[in-house]
């Protein structure tokens, strides 16, 4: 019996894949990866994220507690095009965590084999000028199709840094789409009856899902990504509306809402304010729920 043990011990050992339970540490910058990265983890992973849901994600600022939270990860998810930029670097080094490095398997970008909207033509970006999208733009998580991208990123990925789980994660990516297309047949019937309407918007995190669910967007508030609006600009917003009888601005959780209510004002419009990330308000709870949320909002906002 004790010899038996002693083999055993010796062989767990040895190979550590094999027999250490241990789960992996995510560190996510968003939790809409968290919600993807809990969903394709399931219990071989703990998923922590460093951003929330109501904050503006091109504005987290690091803090102490992320330095704690990078030190223990075993795998760092990013959303990539630069929307982590202002904290990235200082939280990555400053960790000393050597397992998370980009480049490193500990580090992901999710947005690797996403379409991109909106990629600049020309070399010249100029971000003292407050362009904060000069990659193409970040917000792809917001079509459900390219989150069966980033699920498979994450499985992939995941399978590598723990082979003998690949199996498990393929099943969980499986389950994972099957419910997108699912949710998707849902999400297409709701807002089919609104296909080619205009919306304004306050900030360009829509594009990926306007595209997806057939409405177009006339016109934002703000100037550029990242710019406030200005007086100068609201009034160009207001003629476009009036001009192609936009009824809707959607709006994001965590923007001053005088610019859209001004606006609103004088043109007749409705202000919907909509979470565009997981943890953004209390419905949305998931990755579903979020779209849910989102369409049940512009639906009634339409409809009203
Ligand atoms: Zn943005």
């Amino acid at each position: 019996m004790r010899k038996l043990f002693l083999i055993i011990f010796i062989m767990a050992w040895l190979s550590p894949d094999v027999f250490s339970k241990d789960t992996i540490n995510i560190l996510t910058t968003t939790e809409d990866l968290k919600s993807i990265a809990e969903a394709i983890g399931g219990d071989k992973v703990k998923v922590d994220s460093l951003g929330r849901g109501y904050q503006d994600p091109h504005f987290i600022q690091a803090k102490p507690s992320f330095m704690i939270k990078t030190k223990n990860a075993d795998l760092f998810i990013r959303v990539g095009l630069e929307l982590e930029i202002g904290y990235e670097d200082l939280i990555i080094d400053g960790s000393r965590n050597p397992k998370i490095r980009i480049g490193t398997p500990g580090h992901l970008d999710a947005s690797e084999g996403v379409g991109l909207l909106e990629v600049p033509t020309t070399t010249k970006v100029d971000r003292s000028m407050g362009d904060i999208h000069p990659m193409g733009n970040p917000h792809y998580w917001l079509d459900p199709e390219n989150a069966k991208i980033i699920a498979y990123n994450i499985a992939k990925r995941l399978s590598e840094l723990s082979p003998s789980d690949e199996a498990y994660f393929q099943e969980n990516l499986k389950a994972f789409n099957r419910k997108i297309e699912e949710k998707m047949v849902e999400w297409q019937k709701k807002m089919e009856p609104f296909k080619g309407r205009k919306v304004a918007i306050y900030h360009r995190s829509w594009p990926y899902f306007a595209d997806r669910f057939g409405l177009k967007v006339a016109c934002e508030l703000e100037p550029k990504p990242g710019i406030p609006p200005s007086p100068g600009h609201l009034k160009e917003v207001i003629d476009i509306m009036r001009r192609d009888k936009v009824g809707l601005i959607l709006m994001e959780v965590f923007y001053d809402e005088k610019p859209a209510r001004f606006v609103a004002e004088q043109t007749g419009a409705k202000v919907i304010i909509v979470p565009n990330s997981v943890g953004g308000t209390d419905e949305a709870k998931d990755y579903f729920s979020l779209i849910d949320t989102i369409i049940g909002k512009i639906a009634e906002g339409f409809e009203n």
